[in-house]
């Protein structure tokens, strides 16, 4: 599933090629979709693109909101596409045409003869239309950003040790702080030297301390690396992002700890997830 690396990196391109476009037209093959999406979104134009945890939400004037949470395979693309024999199919060579891409199921038709396209091989990606006004109301169970400028290390613990629970998922506990899954909590974990099945409310103040710096920390290697394509990830433009490279611990079964401390990654289930840890420098 994109976290928020991968939707930060999408955000931002999007952020590139969608302020000041209009909304021509809109296909779609998905039944869930509200029903009046078209005529709600047709001659609206786009002001502004933002993310909030994993969500992204697509500002247009009228005081709407297109809502898109991407879920386990999904991923917005920005291109042109062609129907052939029955699919659409990218009509611009390159990255687009990656096998990855091909799960079109939603096409924005945008004012510039550009498309804003869903690829979700699963099907499991929400799309909402919602008054702007009504984002506090649909986010209310939405926890912190990380990079919120008010989350500050004694909020951050207050949050933590207020949390029952293994710290694996509390971490991922979109409630709790919003943005991360089962990849960067095993990346933040073994940064900060933390077991993922310590309980929260027990951890230290030194290992939260070091949780907290982690979470930037990780974050932004991944930003900069342009999210983690281990399966069906893509960016915007089509491209596979290069944080899967650089993984320490998330699927690195087997392999020698990065910290060159003997150990060797081992892989654990923990409430129907896997957690990726090094038994070495993470201790129970
Ligand atoms: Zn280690």
């Amino acid at each position: 599933m994109p976290e928020l690396p991968e939707v930060e990196t999408i955000v931002n391109d999007l952020k590139k090629v969608l302020p000041g476009l209009k909304i021509r037209d809109v296909w779609t093959d998905l039944k869930k979709l509200p029903k009046n999406i078209k005529k709600e979104v047709v001659g609206r134009k786009i002001l502004k693109v933002e993310r909030r945890g994993k969500n992204i939400l697509i500002h247009l004037d009228k005081s709407l909101t297109l809502l898109v949470h991407q879920k386990m395979t999904g991923h917005l693309l920005y291109g042109k596409w062609q129907k052939k024999n029955g699919a659409w199919q990218s009509a611009i060579p390159g990255p687009l045409r990656d096998p990855e891409n091909r799960f079109i199921h939603l096409i924005f038709f945008l004012s510039n003869g550009w498309q804003l396209a869903l690829c979700d091989m699963r099907k499991f990606a929400k799309v909402v239309i919602l008054a702007t006004e009504k984002i506090p109301e649909e986010f209310r169970n939405i926890g912190p950003d990380p990079f919120d400028k008010g989350l500050s290390f004694v909020e951050f613990k207050k949050i933590v040790r207020g949390k029952s629970g293994k710290i694996k998922i509390v971490l991922m506990d979109q409630s709790v702080i919003a943005g991360i899954g089962n990849i960067y909590s095993d990346e933040i974990l073994w940064l900060a030297g933390v077991h993922p099945l310590k309980p929260a409310q027990k951890l230290k103040e030194e290992e939260i301390k070091n949780i907290y710096k982690a979470i930037k920390q990780i974050l932004n290697k991944a930003i900069k690396a342009r999210g983690s394509s281990y399966i069906d990830y893509r960016d915007a433009f089509g491209r596979k992002g290069n944080y899967q490279k650089m993984h320490y611990a998330y699927q690195q079964t087997g392999k020698k700890c990065k910290k060159k401390d003997n150990g060797i990654i081992k892989k654990i289930r923990i409430a129907g997830r896997s957690a990726h840890f090094c038994p070495t420098h993470q201790k129970l």
